[in-house]
């Protein structure tokens, strides 16, 4: 057999060796507590999962789905996005279903990348905007995100010629892994930018539901002319704890959503009914129970950042997002202190390299661990002697 190059592309996982470690701790009886994942722990609602009972045992469901989903999956969405956002997009040709945010991200990349194209992508940043790229054949132009600026990539540092290469501009706010946030000034430059260059935005925003401190993230198509130049990601899974059921949306350009129908039409074909009925219940989930939901999360991001400060951790707690991602002593690396971590408290946390170099010299903390596990680990982490700065 003869693999594709693209295969051996992808950089290895991240966490193979903290999982073999892991695996041998816990083959010892030892309890090993992980901040790693960003996988929320809170059940999806009763009502969402009632939904899925009852459309499940309705004999349509059971045939193949339209790749373009359910007209009244569509009608939710636009409707969502008018009282989230106070935005009007037309359910038909601006809206499309995905079998979760990451199946769009990965496949829209086949709408734009030639090989030899460029996308612009943020470091660090989820993998799946450069792996996505690297499949259909381009490169990445990577885009620093740098905690003196906020997190938000400098576009007027990107090269003219780069610019000129490129076919997409990656944005991702909140941010995962940093958990920053963007406001429209930013998207307005990026719709600028995206002007001058001819180039397509993309936004991930699959953590505009996951915010804190009754801040409210605002929508990237909520800035004037984003509809021309981009469209937005979401996710069903950080919104509406529904990781396990695949469930996403893309809204925007028309001959984005277009070129994305061509590809998925082709490549799977679509949703199961059923759980885009579970979609359509989840979206009419009232705002005051996402601000319950949202306040778990808060406890225990300040549970977080209390216990990291108190071991010598500048933490910040962060607006949105499920994420504490913070700067390790200086003079380490994020793989050594996550070792340590490991080692000397059977704690796991992300090492942020993992998400670029522009990573290195910071952990992520997940907020989607249970309570009782948490409060285990911060105990440990607070017992923890942090090494000095060296
Ligand atoms: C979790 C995550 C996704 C994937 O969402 P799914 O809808 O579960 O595929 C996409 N983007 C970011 C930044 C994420 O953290």
């Amino acid at each position: 057999m003869k693999f594709a190059s693209r295969i051996d592309k992808v950089p290895p996982y991240l966490f193979v060796e903290i999982s073999r470690k892991i695996a041998a701790k816990r083959a010892q009886g030892i309890e090993v507590i992980s901040f790693g994942i960003g996988d929320p722990d809170i059940p999806t609602p009763v009502n969402v999962v009632e939904r899925l009972r009852e459309t499940a045992l309705d004999a349509p469901n059971h045939r193949y789905p339209e790749t373009d989903g359910l007209p009244e999956f569509r009608q939710e969405v636009a409707g969502w996005y008018q009282r989230r956002f106070g935005i009007s997009v037309d359910p038909d040709k601006e809206t499309l279903p995905l079998i979760g945010a990451k199946e769009g991200i990965g496949h829209v990349a086949l709408c734009f990348i030639e090989p030899g194209d460029l996308a612009l992508v943020p470091d660090p940043g989820y993998p799946v905007y450069s792996v996505g790229t690297w499949f259909a054949g381009g490169e990445c132009y990577w885009m620093p995100l740098l905690e003196e600026n906020g997190w938000l990539p400098d576009l007027d540092a990107i090269p003219a010629e780069a610019a000129r290469k490129a076919k997409v501009l990656w944005l991702n706010y909140p941010n995962n892994p940093t958990g920053a946030i963007a406001e429209l000034d930013f998207f307005k430059k990026a719709v600028d930018f995206a002007k001058e260059y001819d180039i397509a935005v993309m936004h991930d925003a699959s953590y505009s539901e996951v915010a804190y401190d009754g801040y409210r993230p605002v929508s990237f198509l909520q800035t004037p002319g984003a509809m021309e130049v981009g469209v937005e990601f979401h996710s069903l899974s950080k919104s509406y704890n529904m990781t396990g059921w695949r469930l996403g949306m893309v809204v925007g350009n028309e001959d984005i959503i277009k070129a994305l129908m061509v590809v998925k039409s082709n490549l799977d074909s679509g949703v199961p009914n059923a759980i885009q009925y579970m979609g359509i219940e989840a979206m009419r989930t009232s705002q005051h129970a996402i601000d319950e939901r949202n306040a778990i999360y808060q406890g225990r991001r300040d549970r977080v950042v209390e216990v990291l400060r108190g071991i010598g951790l500048d933490a910040i707690p962060p607006k949105a997002s499920l994420y504490v991602w913070t700067r390790v002593p200086a003079g380490y690396s994020s793989a050594e202190i996550t070792e340590l971590l490991l080692e000397e408290c059977d704690l796991v946390v992300t090492p942020g390299n993992g998400y670029g170099k522009y990573g290195e010299g910071y952990i992520r903390l997940s907020l989607t661990i249970n309570n009782e596990d948490m409060e285990k680990g911060l105990s440990r982490l607070a017992n923890w002697k942090a090494p000095a700065p060296r």
